[in-house]
């Protein structure tokens, strides 16, 4: 699943690439659903000029100028990408959007494999409720001590609480569970047993690794689901800390791995003892 960075790759490559664009038609392919329903979908986006696009936590959001916007979450399986009319169409293609500027054409594919993705016309109004549904990022300007707080607002382990994205958006498992060995936090460490100390290396720690892995251009796993506009990987997969690993780079020892709120968490037991006292009692 797309986290942060590969989201604000594929948003800022958009904005650079179909920003001034219109969009001259619009196709949604078999029973794919389109929100908040087809005919609001197509009106609301055919013959409107492209803004400017962003990205809110996980979602690419594409300003129009009839003040409405395009809004894609990609979910497990979605992918966008850009062509030329002359290209091919991308397997799974369940949207197409065709984009005209003085006379250049463009294609944008949204391809869904298992259909879990979400994509819609919203307005203003469901903007601001889209934006509500996060909390602050680690790179927004946080505080660590509102990032603790924000944290211990769940009663939970470390690791959880940063993927409740309503407290802390934009780390998902893989960032989540690299930044926590950054930090030498154990991954269950109960929220309510963090400090100020560990919060602030732990925030620093995120704010690291996300910025890596935008420079990286995002992770492309096995799986080949994340690849950029032009259906190019990206390389963080190259540089990832513990995640998916066997043995801990640091200190060479075997890494464990847990389901933590089910999913698959890796953490050297050696070098990730903050909280591992505090877990136990
Ligand atoms: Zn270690």
């Amino acid at each position: 699943m797309p986290e942060l960075p590969e989201v604000h790759t594929i948003s800022s490559d958009l904005n650079q690439h179909i920003s001034g664009f219109t969009i001259t038609d619009v196709k949604v392919l078999g029973t794919y659903k389109v929100l908040p329903d087809q005919h609001a979908f197509f009106s609301g986006l055919k013959d409107q000029k492209i803004l400017e696009v962003k990205r809110i936590a996980k979602n690419i959001v594409v300003l129009l100028d009839n003040e409405k916007a395009l809004h894609i979450h990609l979910a497990m399986t979605g992918q966008v990408f850009v062509r030329d009319p002359k290209e091919k169409v991308p397997n799974w293609t369940r949207v197409v959007l065709r984009l005209s500027k003085n006379g250049a054409s463009k294609i944008i594919y949204l391809t869904d494999m298992r259909m879990f993705g979400k994509i819609g016309v919203m307005d203003q109004k469901g903007l601001e409720n889209l934006k509500n549904k996060y909390g602050p990022e680690p790179l927004d300007n946080i505080t660590p001590s509102d990032f603790l707080q924000r944290l211990q607002q769940k009663n939970t382990s470390v690791k959880n609480a940063l993927l409740e994205q309503s407290l802390v958006s934009g780390l998902g498992n893989i960032y989540a569970t690299d930044a926590l060995f950054m930090a030498g936090i154990h991954p269950e460490t109960p929220t309510k047993k963090l400090t100020l100390q560990t919060a602030t290396k732990l925030l620093e720690s995120s704010r690291e690794i996300l910025l890596e892995g935008i420079k990286h251009r995002g992770s492309t796993l096995d799986d080949k689901m994340y690849v950029d506009i032009f259906g190019k990987e990206g390389t963080h997969q190259k540089h990832f800390r513990i995640y998916g690993k066997s043995k801990c780079p640091n200190c060479g020892g075997d890494v464990e791995f847990k389901k933590i709120g089910g999913r698959g968490t890796y953490f050297c037991p050696v070098c990730q003892t903050v909280g591992e006292q505090s877990a136990l009692f």
